[in-house]
């Protein structure tokens, strides 16, 4: 069973870092962090990478994986495309769903990825759904409308016990990839707005225990203000994630 109090650091490493680098990766990553019992770590290397970064990280069970993606389908003529069922096959453990990049450039809807949230919980894999607004909506005054709608459309295909143990990712999208990072207290604004959600659509116990990450330009230089902010249970890290020395330091904060 999750363990929902502890810091939640998750990266995110997109289209980079292939099979053949992954070894060098984890082998800098492990002489710069020691394990610790009071945080979860997980990566998100690319799916090519899955297997390789399993083996590279034999020995070191503190340090959990996933998928950045999968197909609503179980199996099938899919081309290109890969199964949450077949992911378990690699002992990926987590899974995301509706990252900005995945709705923007394939055209994910909410529907889609409550039906990826439900695919990756059926194979036994910790779903992850991302949500965030773009700089048009908050400029437009939608953040609550946009969060509400994302979540909704998500959790819409979903039965109880798969929303119960949803996590949130709050990741605007003006701030991924940017170097414009939330402020802590936008962080803190937009992850209350999740648990108010959350609240009405599953309850008030659920919406107070949900682990609810924050992601966008997340850095060494800001882990801290923004890992302490009301509300931020986590973080989701991409660009920052790539080098092993800046991840060491953004998974030791707090420690
Ligand atoms: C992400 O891709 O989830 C992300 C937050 O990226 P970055 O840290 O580079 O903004």
């Amino acid at each position: 069973m999750r363990d929902r109090k502890r810091p939640l650091f998750a990266a995110n490493w997109k289209m980079y870092m292939g099979p053949h680098e992954v070894e060098a990766f984890i082998s800098k990553y492990t002489t710069l962090f020691a394990p610790r019992d009071d945080a979860t770590i997980v990566i998100f290397p690319p799916s090519i990478s899955l297997v390789p970064f399993a083996l590279a990280v034999e020995g070191r069970s503190d340090l959990e994986f996933g998928i950045q993606d999968v197909h609503t389908e179980v199996q099938g003529a899919h081309t290109g495309a890969i199964s949450a069922a077949m992911v378990s096959g690699t002992q990926a453990t987590w899974g995301l769903a509706g990252h900005s990049e995945r709705r923007s450039e394939f055209g994910d809807g909410d529907a889609m990825v409550g039906t990826k949230l439900g695919r990756l919980f059926d194979a036994g894999i910790q779903p992850i759904l991302c949500v965030g607004e773009t700089i048009e909506e908050r400029e437009a005054g939608r953040l609550f409308n946009v969060l509400e709608r994302q979540i909704r459309g998500a959790l819409e295909p979903l039965s109880e016990d798969v929303r119960r143990e949803l996590v949130y990712a709050y990741e605007p999208v003006w701030a991924i990839g940017t170097g414009h990072t939330a402020t802590p207290s936008d962080a803190s604004e937009a992850h209350a707005i999740v648990r108010e959600v959350v609240a009405a659509i599953v309850d008030e116990e659920n919406a107070k225990a949900v682990t609810i990450l924050y992601g966008g330009s997340v850095k060494p230089e800001n882990i801290k203000e923004l890992i302490t902010a009301a509300g931020v249970d986590g973080v989701l890290v991409g660009g920052a994630s790539l080098d092993p020395a800046s991840w060491a330091v953004i998974c030791d904060c707090g420690r």
